[in-house]
């Protein structure tokens, strides 16, 4: 393909969230003589951290392992609310002299690969202008997150039109929403709805939450009390990675144990429920899941604030299932109806990888199904390209840190060799595959069929696990036999599939 590049940098990364951000960081101390811009399709940076805007939006993982390892997270809580871990992306971006490499309302829609050129030619649209740019990259690194951000998941409900209240998805929260002293009914049970709805619940007349199915939810400090004696002693420098260590290894031996001893966990993670909430609470319905412990993603609650909130009467949980919306509220399979006055449906996102960009090779379309993840960054078959996909039972970052630091050590090893372009092999087809993310929820199943596999091997599978993956990707060699190296003008390898 002709190139159609007027501008060419050296790394081109694809969104400015945290991940994005963090890529950026790396790439400015590690690989100081590249060259790199950043497009972010909105007007701001921050990305998840900037979108949801709903009461109570926080962290559900410790900032000590959100945080990036190169900067230590000083604020009081270990759970932080969204405008605290917006301001930490932005001062983080500030203070790396990062802010002046993004590109705000520039949306990659399209790249492709062309061998001859050893380089991407992206397909880039600024705000509502009509005609495309092109901006060429000899490397491309998507920091897109892993949701749609024009359209959470709602699933059909019917007879919603007759609905006198109002409706509100948690994705696009109106900021006129006045719910003081009414009745709403929060639909979900997953991470955001446990959010919202005591925080919900302080000013409402009465908060539901109107759950198909129950889900693990485990208090946890907002305070991390180890953190606040080592950070009051110690300087943060070194306090940090200290905390950030506990807290990984606590999430290991939790993950561990979930899946070695599923029973064990499932009696301490209900016994703490019961001992929160009211005697004689009907636990067996409302928080007892019917898979294991991680088998979807575990909620946290700080200090147990939605057990709290149960407690005081301000928020009834209701396991029931939804047959139609009715003028007043909700009609129920147990023909019980809910009134309400708000309905937020808290009912997920829409995955979408690689920022919904479409890819192509050589002028031949990218089915990303048929790729398979290298070491959880780079994929079967596409040259120069890597893509930050955090952790599913770990805080994302500490995923991203390490795929930031690989990144660097690819493209520092591919110039000391020579090399222009580094295409990960496909495993031979005759080795199992299976798929990307192992979690049974919703939102992970609804696009199964659209993600890359995982492999059953070293480097090929995806353990979701910090310090594994931080011996291959920190240290392991970056010439593992797995991956073409070639100068310009080499074929990349083929697809598997
Ligand atoms: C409500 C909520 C709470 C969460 N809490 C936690 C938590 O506690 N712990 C945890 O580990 N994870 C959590 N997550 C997951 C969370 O998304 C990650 O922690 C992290 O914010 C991801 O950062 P990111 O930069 O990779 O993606 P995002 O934050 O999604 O940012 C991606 C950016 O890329 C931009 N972009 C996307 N496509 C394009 C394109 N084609 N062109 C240009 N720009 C593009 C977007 O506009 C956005 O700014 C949460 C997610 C949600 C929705």
């Amino acid at each position: 393909m002709e190139s159609r590049g007027n501008e060419h940098v050296d790394v081109l990364i694809v969104g400015a969230g945290l991940s994005g951000i963090g890529a950026a960081c790396h790439l400015r101390r590690d690989c100081p003589q590249k060259s790199f811009a950043i497009l972010e399709a909105r007007e701001a940076s921050g990305g998840t951290w900037d979108l949801f805007r709903y009461p109570g939006v926080r962290s559900d993982s410790d900032m000590f392992t959100l945080g990036y390892r190169f900067r230590p997270w000083q604020e009081a809580k270990a759970i932080a609310d969204g405008p605290a871990i917006l301001g930490y992306i932005r001062a983080t971006a500030r203070d790396h002299g990062i802010e002046e490499a993004i590109r705000y309302r520039c949306r990659a829609v399209s790249a492709e690969w062309s061998s001859d050129d050893a380089r991407w030619t992206v397909e880039v649209r600024r705000g509502d202008e009509p005609e495309p740019e092109w901006i060429t990259c000899s490397f491309l690194y998507l920091n897109t997150g892993y949701y749609r951000y024009d359209e959470g998941f709602t699933p059909h409900f019917e007879g919603l039109e007759r609905f006198g209240g109002r409706v509100v998805h948690p994705q696009h929260w109106p900021e006129d929403l006045d719910y003081a002293g009414k009745r709403v009914v929060v639909v979900g049970s997953g991470a955001t709805a446990v959010t919202l709805v005591p925080a919900m619940a302080e000013k409402a007349g009465h908060v539901t939450m109107l759950q198909r199915s129950p889900t693990y939810i485990v208090s946890m400090p907002a305070h991390d009390a180890i953190a606040d004696f080592l950070r009051r002693r110690l300087p943060a420098e070194v306090a940090y990675p200290i905390v950030r260590w506990k807290n990984v290894l606590l999430a290991v031996l939790m993950y561990q144990a979930s899946r070695r001893s599923p029973e064990v966990v499932k009696r301490l993670i209900r016994s703490g429920v019961e001992k929160a909430l009211p005697a004689g609470y009907d636990v067996a319905t409302h928080f007892t899941p019917a898979y294991d412990p991680w088998d979807q993603r575990l909620c946290l609650v700080p200090d147990g604030d939605l057990f709290k909130a149960i407690c005081r009467g301000d928020v009834s949980v209701v396991t029931d299932r939804i047959v139609t919306f009715t003028e007043r509220g909700l009609l129920l399979a147990s023909r019980a109806e809910l009134e309400a006055d708000v309905v937020v449906t808290a009912t997920g996102l829409n995955i979408s990888l690689m920022g919904g960009m479409e890819l192509r090779l050589d002028g031949e379309k990218v089915d990303l199904s048929k790729t398979i993840g290298y070491k959880g960054v780079m994929f079967s078959g596409l040259p120069n390209l890597a893509a930050t996909i955090g952790y599913t039972n770990a805080s994302w970052t500490l995923k991203a840190d390490l795929a930031a630091g690989y990144v660097c050590r690819l493209l520092n090893s591919m110039d000391e060799h020579g090399d222009a372009i580094a295409t990960p092999r496909a495993p031979a087809p005759s080795e199992p595959t299976r798929p990307f993310m192992d979690l049974t929820s919703g939102y992970v199943l609804r696009s199964i069929d659209q993600m890359p596999k995982q492999g059953s091997r070293r480097p090929w599978r995806l353990h979701q696990n910090y310090p594994r993956d931080l011996l291959v990707l920190r240290y392991g060699t970056v010439d593992d036999g797995e991956i073409d190296f070639s100068p310009a003008g080499g074929r990349p390898a083929e697809l598997v599939g």
